[in-house]
């Protein structure tokens, strides 16, 4: 019935060994002066054969907007050696 879409993945391949990249997600921590950050799971690629964690983009920048909202809101919590 209908047309079937031909689900072409795209395999991405790690840049240090060309190893299958696999989706999955990964803890994630930002260590800080004045503070650490954890967050337990952020979605990201891992290289099967190296190990290698790659984020999306979007997934990058999500966490850049919040360390720089958390700063903003920390900056008077936390005191400047
Ligand atoms: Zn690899």
């Amino acid at each position: 019935m209908g047309a079937q879409l031909k689900g072409e993945e795209e395999k991405m391949k790690c840049l240090l060994c060309s190893g299958e990249m696999e989706k999955t997600t990964v803890p994630y921590t930002v260590d800080r002066k004045g503070y650490h950050l954890f967050i337990e799971k952020v979605p990201a690629y891992v290289c099967s054969q190296c190990g290698e964690k790659y984020f999306d983009e979007k997934e990058v920048e999500a966490i850049q907007n919040m360390i720089k909202a958390l700063e903003e809101k920390l900056k008077n919590v936390l005191v400047a050696a």
